[in-house]
């Protein structure tokens, strides 16, 4: 369960703000305005420790969101899709549809995502150097600023995968052996080791009486951990679809129903006799909709007597259609992208047959469990 808002957009690309966000948000300006600046520069106001943590927890933020915009206006460049940025909780993430076509596409949208970072310390350091002697107060945030973005940049150089420099990483190795899967792995592993890392040091920290730094370092190494197997699972998963074919994996056997039909004679003669969840519908030999359970159990069951397929199925128009010659993965893209369940697979005026979500997962744990 995951909320965010909507704060705006930049170059077309949503800009939101996960819920996580406020905590680490509220955290960062605390420990600022309450330990960092008070334990360097004392003698300011009260007031002047919260105004200067504030700015510069936003400011942080704004630079966390300049290095994802950056990954995403390059990844844009090169013709990909980007939907959203959402901050949360560990910093940024851009919403990508799809992985990267080429190790250079590749390369060089991780490899700016670090460069940026450079480039905001470089700038927040000159500004330090130029404000120095005029107010301390400004001096001090932007030298933080420097600090931390330096940081952000040379962390996320770190070759695992999925950091930027795991991705750097993975596309030098895609290069040499022309392997995505292979180079995602030893990219992925890369990053499990590295993950172990943060861990055990964390641990140590802990132990040390360092225990808040050792807990963030455990936290940022299971995170790194989760993230690594993660995008090895993709991987894998969009290269076994791969070489198989919407009609390959589709129902050719499916029962069609007309949208004159009650939802009560639906269930009744349909969904519970044929134990299938989805219906297409059809009209004179023609495809007309779909209707599906969920949408048949949005209706008051009073009201299931009076009310036609045809009122509450989801029309043509706005059906997610696959054709017989797509490849598997793009096809499960679809289903998950567009929160469907079932796609009906259609070449030129024919439907040839429906594809299921589950037909697709199973597809899946037959080849895992043969091994294949
Ligand atoms: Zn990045």
């Amino acid at each position: 369960m995951r909320t965010s808002w909507r704060i705006g957009s930049l170059f077309g690309i949503d800009i939101r703000i996960d819920s996580s966000w406020i905590i680490i948000f509220t955290f960062v300006t605390w420990a600022l305005s309450s330990f960092y600046f008070p334990n360097r520069f004392a003698g300011w106001p009260q007031w002047q420790y919260w105004v200067i943590g504030v700015v510069t927890s936003l400011l942080f933020f704004a630079s966390v969101l300049g290095h994802e915009l950056t990954h995403s206006l390059v990844a844009m460049r090169q013709g990909e899709e980007v939907r959203s940025i959402t901050l949360f909780i560990l910093g940024g993430v851009a919403e990508l549809k799809g992985e990267p076509e080429s190790p250079s596409k590749e390369f060089s949208m991780a490899f700016v995502g670090p460069l940026s970072s450079m480039i905001i310390a470089l700038f927040f350091w000159t500004i330090s150097l130029l404000v120095r002697d005029f107010s301390q107060p400004l001096w001090a945030l932007t030298r933080y600023l420097g600090l931390i973005n330096l940081i952000i940049g040379i962390f996320n150089l770190i070759p695992g995968f999925p950091m930027d420099g795991g991705r750097v990483l993975r596309a030098i190795i895609w290069r040499i052996t022309g392997n995505l899967k292979k180079s995602t792995r030893i990219a992925s592993v890369t990053g499990q080791g590295i993950a172990f890392l943060f861990i055990i040091f964390g641990i140590f920290l802990i132990f040390s009486r360092a225990f808040f730094n050792g807990l963030w370092m455990v936290f940022i190494g299971w995170f790194i951990h989760s993230a690594a197997t993660r995008g090895y699972k993709q991987v894998v998963m969009r290269d076994m679809l791969k070489d198989i074919m919407a009609k390959d994996l589709m129902n050719r056997e499916f029962e069609t129903v007309s949208r004159d039909l009650s939802l009560q004679e639906l269930v009744e003669e349909h969904i519970l006799k044929r134990r299938q969840r989805a219906f297409l519908v059809f009209e004179r030999g023609q495809l007309d909709g779909i209707i599906c359970l969920d949408d048949v159990k949005a209706v008051p069951k009073e009201n299931w007597a009076n009310t036609r397929v045809g009122d509450i199925m989801t029309p043509k128009e706005k059906l997610e259609i696959a054709s017989p010659e797509d490849d598997g993965s793009s096809v499960l893209a679809k289903l998950v992208g567009k929160k469907v369940n079932q796609v009906p697979v259609v070449k030129g005026e024919k439907v040839e047959g429906i594809l299921c979500r589950g037909d697709v997962l199973q597809f899946l744990q037959l080849r895992a469990e043969l091994g294949a």
